[in-house]
């Protein structure tokens, strides 16, 4: 008989500490918070009255009173997980960084970070890709993504640099030097495909924009 009586009972409230679980992951959620990642799994958490906390996730550790005094999972440490979870914070070893084409915000190694150039996906070069030619519309393939710069990168025996070289001092002079071929400078021939001229053209990276 015990248990039917169990069956009718009103439901039990919710233990106190539970209901304070509750409300927390509930304001983890929903309160305002600006969340940088700062490198070594470290974030710096923003709050809406303009107060900083630091959420350490290798250690699992806020700076914020509540997690320093009461020693719960307090709501930066619960937010910072939902948004790596949801992709709109790096998680631990990356950082966000903008695309030096479109600006869109991608997640690097942090090892990477100090490169001078991120890209995304769209607007990673690499050879083998066909690209477009933002100047003069020409259709181009890349065989080359250099690492050196630009403005360091002379053409032939030119006093120009790829940086300054005509139509090419409004892109960044840090841009990465990328070689292009024409692929219609390739002609098919009765010995197989005969390159008449497959010259190797140098451009600056943001010159050039990835085709499908
Ligand atoms: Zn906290
Ligand atoms: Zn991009």
């Amino acid at each position: 008989m015990t248990q039917a009586r169990n069956t009718h009972a009103s439901p039990a409230p919710l233990p106190a500490a539970e209901a304070d679980l509750d409300r927390r992951s509930i304001r983890a959620r929903t309160e305002p918070m600006t969340i940088t990642a700062l490198g070594d799994a470290i974030y710096e958490i923003g709050t809406e009255h303009g107060t900083t906390y630091l959420v350490d996730l290798a250690s699992n550790r806020c700076s914020c009173p509540d997690h320093t005094y009461r020693d719960v999972r307090c709501k930066h440490l619960r937010r910072v997980a939902i948004e790596i979870t949801e992709g709109r914070v790096p998680p631990p070893g990356k950082l966000a960084v903008e695309c030096d084409v479109c600006g869109e915000e991608l997640f690097v190694d942090e090892r990477t970070v100090q490169e001078e150039s991120h890209y995304c996906e769209t607007h990673t070069l690499e050879p083998g890709a066909f690209v477009r030619d933002r100047e003069t519309g020409d259709r181009l393939l890349v065989v080359h993504v250099s690492d050196r710069r630009a403005d360091r990168v002379r053409i032939g025996e030119s006093a120009y640099s790829v940086a300054t070289y005509p139509n090419n001092r409004s892109y960044d002079p840090t841009d990465s030097v990328v070689g292009a071929v024409y692929p219609q400078s390739v002609e098919m021939t009765g010995r197989g495909p005969e390159p008449d001229e497959l010259r190797v053209y140098s451009f600056p990276y943001s010159r050039l924009e990835r085709i499908a």
